[in-house]
């Protein structure tokens, strides 16, 4: 019966590329993918391109809350907020307090680990689903940390929590760490080597794949922009400039844009925008064979297809302000000191994390509209978590509800 659902998907990010690839997967045939711009075009172009299974920890601790005054007035901090912007975080930053308790920390690192269970597995199984495996590589990454004592407090801390997780991290010395990446200069005192992640060497390209793959297999692409959902029971139809479309199910997976459409349908999420920076660099002189990040910088360089790719920074700012010139300096000061040189930039890029103050993802029908359901929240981990996000939303939409593992990321968690 579920096979003969029209259903639409709104946003044609990782997110909702993933889930429309998985609905069709489960057998419904008239899947919509719905977006105003090309597949791959929004935050999904510009990530570091880690598939970080290794990340089993929210970011909510009162060691984080305390550290935030100091992190915010430090210029050298990868943490920045717009002032225009700070209006939008009342709401975020009261549910980032309560997900600080015990209680519900230990809950968040339950239900994140419940999602690696199965990631690594999803991704792979829509990598080569698609024929994406040359866009993949199984090298592991590298964490390496500026100092001894910054090392050894992240070992005692979101490390060996994250083992106690389930997460395989081989620890590395100095000379262990510039063994496995010649090209990275001595800025470290060692770190630890995740062996289990992978990366992408392209993910714009990895969308775009996703996206021929799921046209091929008779699914619907519609350019446009949703303006309104009007949702009943058992139907839902979408204003998309002046036209109306109808489906039985609608999913959305629009990223930040999400809150505003969620909170037309009555759902207000404390979801905010988190940007994040990238530069593409002139890799030819460098030789990089994974991930390599700085652990208190949390900056990553990805040796990609274009050249190296240094991503990091967390700037709570409105998606649609012009990107802050500072920030980008910032970064490629960073970069010079991990490299120990500069290297040409090719090109600059900013995107929005569409973040939750709990660090997990939105999944699940809205309250009180069982024809819609919400994909979004992913925050820094939407690569990571994109294939077991639309897997478990698309077998929830041929169950005809929500599922039980989806009850940790259920949008009523914020009623
Ligand atoms: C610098 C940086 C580095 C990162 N590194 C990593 C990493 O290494 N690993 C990892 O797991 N994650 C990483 N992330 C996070 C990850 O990129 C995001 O979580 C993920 O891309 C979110 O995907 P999405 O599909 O939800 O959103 P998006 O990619 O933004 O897709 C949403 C889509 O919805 C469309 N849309 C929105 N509103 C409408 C509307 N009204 N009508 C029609 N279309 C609409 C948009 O055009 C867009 O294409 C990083 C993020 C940044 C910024």
């Amino acid at each position: 019966m579920s096979e003969a659902l029209r259903v639409g998907v709104i946003g044609a990010g990782i997110v909702g590329l993933s889930t429309a690839l998985w609905l069709q997967r489960a057998g419904i045939r008239q899947v919509t993918l719905i977006d105003r711009a090309a597949p791959g075009s929004g935050t999904s172009f510009g990530n570091a391109g880690v598939f970080a299974e290794f990340s089993r920890v929210p970011y909510t601790s009162w060691k984080q809350l305390k550290q935030l005054p100091f992190a915010l007035r430090d210029k050298t901090s990868p943490i920045a907020v717009r002032r225009d912007y700070l209006p939008n975080l009342w709401r975020y930053a009261t549910e980032f307090a309560r997900a600080c308790t015990p209680s519900r920390f230990e809950a968040g690192c339950v239900a994140l680990t419940q999602l690696q269970q199965t990631a690594s597995d999803d991704t792979y199984t829509l990598v080569t689903m698609t024929g994406a495996t040359s866009l993949v590589r199984d090298d592991g990454v590298l964490s390496l940390s500026s100092s001894a004592e910054g090392l050894e407090r992240a070992l005692a801390g979101h490390i060996g929590l994250r083992e106690r997780l389930g997460a395989h991290a081989m620890r590395l010395n100095a000379a262990d760490a510039a063994a496995m990446e010649p090209g990275i200069g001595p800025f470290h005192a060692g770190g630890v080597y995740y062996p289990d992640a992978r990366f992408t060497l392209d993910p714009h390209a990895l969308c775009v794949h996703y996206a021929e793959h799921f046209v091929s297999q008779g699914g619907q692409f519609l350019q446009a922009q949703i303006h309104t959902i009007n949702a009943s029971r058992d139907s839902c139809s979408l204003m998309a400039d002046g036209r109306s479309h109808a489906f039985d199910h609608v999913i959305v997976c629009a990223g930040v844009e999400g809150a505003r459409l969620s909170a037309g349908l009555g759902c207000r999420l404390p979801l905010v925008s988190e940007r994040g920076y990238h530069l593409m660099l002139d890799g030819a002189t460098v030789q990089l064979n994974r991930p390599v990040a700085w652990l208190e910088k949390s900056v990553y360089l990805t040796p990609m297809r274009g050249g190296i790719r240094a991503a990091g920074i967390a700037e709570f700012a409105s998606p649609d302000e012009p990107p802050n010139e500072d920030l980008y300096a910032l970064l490629e000061n960073d970069v010079a000191t991990m490299l120990g040189k500069r290297l040409k930039v090719l090109s600059k890029w900013i995107g929005a994390r569409p973040s939750m103050p709990d660090s997990l993802p939105i999944m699940g029908r809205v309250p009180g509209q069982p024809a819609v359901t919400l994909a979004l929240g992913h925050g820094h981990l939407g690569l990571t978590f994109a294939a077991v996000t639309g897997r478990m939303v698309a077998e929830s939409v041929v169950a005809g509800r929500d599922t039980v593992e989806m009850r940790p990321f259920t949008p009523a968690r914020f009623s």
